[in-house]
C-alpha cells in the first residue's frame, strides 16, 4: 500500500485587489450574465464568463425548469454554448459567480461536480489549462487548471 496525497494551490484576492484587468473583466461579465438567471425555484441566480483563445467573451447564468433536472448550471450554458457558437476556439478561462436577492455572495461559490466534469474536457480538448475565476463578493479565488477543483476525472475510456 501506498499513501499518497493531493494538494492544491491557488490565488485568493480580498475585494478583487490585484485582479487581471482581463479576468476582472471576465467576472464583471459573469455578475452581469447572474442578473439575466431563470432561477424561480432556487433563487440562486448564477453567472459565467468564458474567455475564448480567439479573444471572444460567452456569458451565461443558470437556466431552471419546474421539471428540475432540466435546468442547466450557468457554467454549462455558457462551455456548451461556446463550443457550439466557437468550435475552432478553446477555452482560455471561466469565471464564475452567484448572487441572491441581487446581492453578490459573500464567499465564492464553486462549479458543481457535473459543470467541474465537463470543464475537465473542455480543457483535455484544449491541450492547456483553464484558469478558473470564482468570485465573492468579500474575495475572489483563481484556480490556475480546473485540475484543482477536480484532481481525478472520469476520462478513462478507450481511445480511438
Ligand atoms: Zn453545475
Amino acid at each position: 500500500m501506498n499513501q499518497k496525497s493531493i494538494s492544491i494551490s491557488y490565488k485568493e484576492y480580498t475585494l478583487n485587489e490585484g485582479l487581471d484587468s482581463r479576468d476582472m473583466e471576465l467576472l464583471e461579465r459573469a455578475q452581469l450574465a447572474a442578473k439575466g438567471s431563470y432561477a424561480p425555484y432556487s433563487n440562486f441566480n448564477v453567472g459565467a464568463a468564458v474567455r475564448l483563445s480567439n479573444g471572444e467573451i460567452v456569458a451565461a447564468s443558470n437556466q431552471e425548469n419546474a421539471a428540475y433536472p432540466s435546468g442547466l448550471c450557468a457554467e454549462r450554458v455558457a462551455i456548451f454554448y461556446a463550443h457550439a457558437r466557437f468550435p475552432e476556439a478553446s477555452v482560455e478561462a471561466i469565471a464564475v459567480t452567484a448572487s441572491v436577492d441581487g446581492h453578490i455572495c459573500e464567499t465564492p461559490t464553486y462549479p458543481c461536480g457535473a459543470c467541474r466534469q465537463v470543464l475537465a474536457e473542455s480543457e483535455m480538448r484544449a491541450g492547456k489549462p483553464i484558469k478558473v475565476i470564482i468570485g465573492g463578493e468579500k474575495f475572489t479565488q483563481e484556480m490556475e487548471s480546473i485540475r484543482s477543483l477536480l484532481p481525478f476525472t472520469f476520462d478513462n475510456l478507450p481511445k480511438r
